[in-house]
């Protein structure tokens, strides 16, 4: 079928399902409440479903072009902060690690947005056959659906992340008790990063300095990326993630993306998963009758999928930040090492 639809939210969900739409013929509107698409912004990388939805909506070359394969990298692993590698990883050449800017510069392109404009209720859009909610983490559409208690939950866990010019001699995760901190590339020369820790809160600016006197005598590449990160390009957050909720539409309005399934980023799938629900709602209404058919075939899609996830991704952060017993989880890595390796599951999970 064919209709209109408004999409609340120019994020990487709301663009790919705009495009999707459109593409099947639909007459798609997006408000977007910042000013304009961001300029900065860190590395993401997309798994191979996720190239496959970019190619569903004719970007995955552009976005192959713009980005960077993550290669087979000599020095990859898993590593505790004294340097002991739990876990050798082969590269990921599938991976494709692409700035979030440029991403949604691709996405946007062609894509009918007005910015400045932010939704305040569904009920606004009286002559959409089927508003999308692709409002992020703090979705208001969420909550008109589903109450307060659909909102987001704090992981205990703060993130700095930062993309540093220049590369490192090593690339993967260390992982501590309470803290974790990872590199990967991000093209020739240049180096994305982010930080972990347990807290309460968020912590007030500068950045820096915290950062190296709680990751700088790690030996596994944290003090030689922050030597080379500058002050302003830090970015800080608190981390969340969501209850699973009962559906991800009701009568005409879905939710795509964190406004459905907020993960901690600890499995790197936040950003694919969106560009997979906006893809595959774009197909459901397209090749459905009617508009509560084509939302009934993406929740049923998407929903178990995504909101399993959710609660691997909570795992794999404890895992990784676990206080007590890590001297059996490093050993159990160890043993299990090569068969996750050859079940391919290993990077399915370290990188972001
Ligand atoms: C520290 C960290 C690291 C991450 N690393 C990775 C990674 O490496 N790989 C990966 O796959 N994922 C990663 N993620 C997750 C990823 O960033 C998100 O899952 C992804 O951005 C979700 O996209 P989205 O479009 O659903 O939401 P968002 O990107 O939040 O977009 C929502 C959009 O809606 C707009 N909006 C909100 N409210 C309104 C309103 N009322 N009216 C109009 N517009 C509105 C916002 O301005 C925004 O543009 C990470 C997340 C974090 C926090």
């Amino acid at each position: 079928m064919r209709g209109k639809a408004a999409i609340i939210g120019a994020g990487i969900a709301g663009l790919a399902a705009a495009r999707a739409l459109a593409l099947r013929g639909w007459d798609v509107e997006v408000c977007e409440s910042a000013p304009g698409l961001p300029k900065t912004g860190t590395f993401l990388g997309m798994w191979p479903e996720a190239l496959k939805a970019l190619d569903a909506i004719d970007v995955g070359e552009q976005v192959r072009q713009s980005g960077s394969s993550l290669g087979a990298s000599a020095d990859t692993g898993l590593r505790t902060p004294a340097g002991r590698t739990l876990l050798s990883v082969p590269g990921g050449k599938n991976l494709v690690m692409v700035s979030r800017p440029r991403l949604l510069e691709i996405l946007a392109d062609g894509v009918n947005v007005t910015f400045d404009s932010e939704a305040t209720a569904t009920e606004g859009f009286s002559d959409a056959d089927a508003i999308i909610g692709a409002d992020g983490t703090f979705s208001k559409t969420r909550t008109s659906m589903f109450g307060a208690s659909s909102g987001p939950r704090s992981l205990g866990v703060v993130a700095w992340r930062g993309t540093a010019t220049g590369a490192v001699s090593s690339h993967g995760e260390t992982w501590a008790p309470g803290a974790m901190f990872g590199l990967t590339p991000a093209g020739p020369d240049a180096t994305n990063w982010y930080a972990c820790l347990k807290a309460g809160g968020r912590f007030e600016p500068p950045h820096l300095q915290h950062l190296r006197d709680l990751f700088g005598s790690w030996r596994t590449g944290p003090a030689e990326v922050l030597r080379l990160v500058e002050e302003s390009e830090i970015l800080h957050h608190e981390l969340f993630d969501m209850p699973k909720i009962p559906s991800y539409f009701n009568g005409r309005v879905a939710l795509v993306g964190d406004a459905a399934h907020s993960m901690g980023p600890f499995l790197g799938r936040g950003a694919c998963e969106a560009l997979i629900d906006g893809v595959t709602l774009g197909r459901c209404l397209g090749e459905a009758t009617s508009v509560e058919d084509g939302l009934a075939a993406y929740d049923s899609a998407r929903r178990a999928k995504t909101q399993r996830l959710i609660s691997m991704s909570r795992i794999m952060g404890q895992t990784a930040m676990m206080p007590h017993g890590f001297q059996g989880r490093n050993a159990v890595l160890g043993a299990a090492g090569s068969v996750m390796r050859a079940a391919g599951a290993v990077r399915q999970t370290l990188w972001h």
